[in-house]
Parts: structure tokens; sequence; C-alpha cells
């Protein structure tokens, strides 16, 4: 557990505006600001080198989005914020695991078996639209036409879709649970900052912290702890600052307990419960000489 770690790809794009920029996480891709109604869609799945899910496994996980939910939804609340989140369970069988094999047997085998991280990305990419593609075959059949017409659609993606149509909302967080609790694999959110794929979790672990952690990176917070790609100086320190200032941050402390964690004010704007980032925090955390914009 203690190196489980959880990474996000950063990708700080700047805008037309010469002096402001916007943050590549934030309001894009499927799940833009972390408001109104959201639906997780938990996709169980196992494989030869991951543990089999038990019975007892899959609910204690699902105890734990319901804790992590609880949380979230609490958090917003003290903020005004309108939140409602709800677990998709269409069926009893929406939670029955899929078998899929990762290409280098683990998650994190696959992700970091080359240096050119993309390629490991993109397998992890593949791993999960194979998985989603034999989780939708569970799904009431499609009605759409949207979705019948468009065969570029992958299938995280088509699936993401259906789900859309499904509960009537764009909010929706697709999350793959592998069963590693008891291994040293990570946790990961994948495209937040990009829009060449939907993004997407995979989820190693049962705690209620972590989960709420990733949940949040899929709607754009940064990491605020230390992660190997860190890899400049400069970085780490800002990193450093920003954990002293927010002792309690659920993006830089996810292995306590979640009641113990709060959102401090850069996850709030970088999830969309806050409009503007003050000046200060700006420089103390991101790595631009200019401001982010206001949204
Ligand atoms: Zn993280």
């Amino acid at each position: 557990m203690k190196n489980l770690y959880s990474i996000l790809l950063l990708v700080l794009m700047l805008t037309s505006c010469s002096t402001r920029y916007r943050v590549g996480t934030v309001s894009n891709n499927v799940c833009k600001t972390l408001k109104e109604k959201v639906v997780i869609v938990p996709v169980f799945v196992e494989s030869e080198y991951t543990h089999v899910w038990s019975e007892y496994d899959i609910q204690s996980t699902l105890d734990s989005i319901d804790r992590a939910k609880t949380w979230i939804v609490n958090q917003a609340f003290k903020r005004n914020k309108t939140l409602s989140i709800e677990v998709a369970y269409l069926k009893m069988d929406s939670i029955t695991p899929v078998k899929e094999e990762f290409q280098f047997k683990t998650l994190s085998g696959t992700l970091f078996k080359y240096i050119n991280l993309s390629k490991g990305i993109k397998m992890v990419d593949n791993w999960a639209d194979a998985s989603a593609k034999k989780y939708a075959k569970r799904l009431p059949p499609e009605t759409s036409k949207e979705i019948l017409s468009n065969n570029k659609l992958n299938d995280s993606e088509r699936l993401i879709a259906r789900m859309k149509d499904l509960y009537g909302t764009d909010n929706i967080v697709l999350m793959y649970f592998i069963n590693n609790y008891y291994e040293n694999e990570i946790s990961v959110v994948l495209h937040s900052g990009d829009t060449m794929h939907v993004e997407y979790g995979v989820v190693s672990a049962k705690s209620s912290s972590v989960i709420a952690h990733e949940f949040l990176h899929v709607f754009g917070a940064l990491d605020m702890y230390i992660t190997p790609f860190d890899r400049r100086i400069i970085h780490r320190m800002k990193k450093r600052k920003a954990m002293r200032q927010f002792p309690q941050e659920i993006m830089a402390f996810t292995y306590r307990d979640l009641q113990k964690l709060e959102i401090s004010p850069l996850t709030e704007y970088l999830i969309g419960w806050s409009p503007t980032l003050d000046k200060k925090l700006a420089k103390r955390f991101l790595w631009r000489r200019f401001r982010p914009v206001d949204y």
C-alpha cells in the first residue's frame, strides 16, 4: 500500500490570451466540473495476475465507493454546491467482474513497460476499452441513433455514451476496479488533461480516500504529493510547500482516514467549485509565470 500512488498526466495548455493560461485538466473532456448529477460506473475486472473478486471484496469496495460518495457530496454541501452522486447498478450482473488481461500482466507493468509513457497508456486504453466492451454487453439494447451511427467511438467512450443516455447526465465517471488490495499496485486516472480518449480511472485499492482522490482527478484535480513525474527540483519544492500549506488536502495525503481530509482552495478551483484561483496560490503550486484563467 505504501508504494501505491497515482498519476495524472498534466497538460498545461496556453490559451490565446497572452497573460492568462488554462490548466489542461480544468473543464476538460467528459467530466468538466463537479456539479449537478454525477454517475459513477464501477467496472470490476479480473485477470490471471490480479486477485479474483470475491463477493465480499466487491461488497467492501462498493461500501468504500459509498463512503467516498457521501464525503464528496458533504464537501459540496458545505460550499453550497448542488451535487448528487449515484452509483450505476442497472442490474445485479453489472457488478459481476469481467475478465480481461493486461498486456504485461499488471497495470503498472503495462503502463510503465516502455520509457515512452504514451505506449503504456495506449496499452492500458486497449485493456479499458476491451473491458468496457464486455461490460456493455450486459446493458439494455442501444436505442440512440447517434451512438449507432458513429463507428469511431472507442468502447470506453461508447460505454460512457450509453450511460449518459440511460442516466440523463453528462457527468459519467468510469472507474475500473482491479482487486490488488494486498499488492503494491498503482491507481491511476488517464486522459483528464487531454481529449484523445475519454478519461477514466483504474483503481486498485478499496480505500474510500483513494476512491475519492481518483474521483476528483476525473474532474480535474491534480496530485499535490510528489510523484515520479516530478523530476525537476522546482516542482518537488512547490509541492512540498503546498503540502505544508494544506496538511489535510486529499490530493496530497490520500492514505489517511477520509474523514480527516479536506479539499483545498487549489483543488476547489481545479474541479470547478471556485471560478478563480488566488494569485499567490497559483504561483506556489502551478508552474507558470502567469495567472490561470477565471471561469
Ligand atoms: Zn492522484
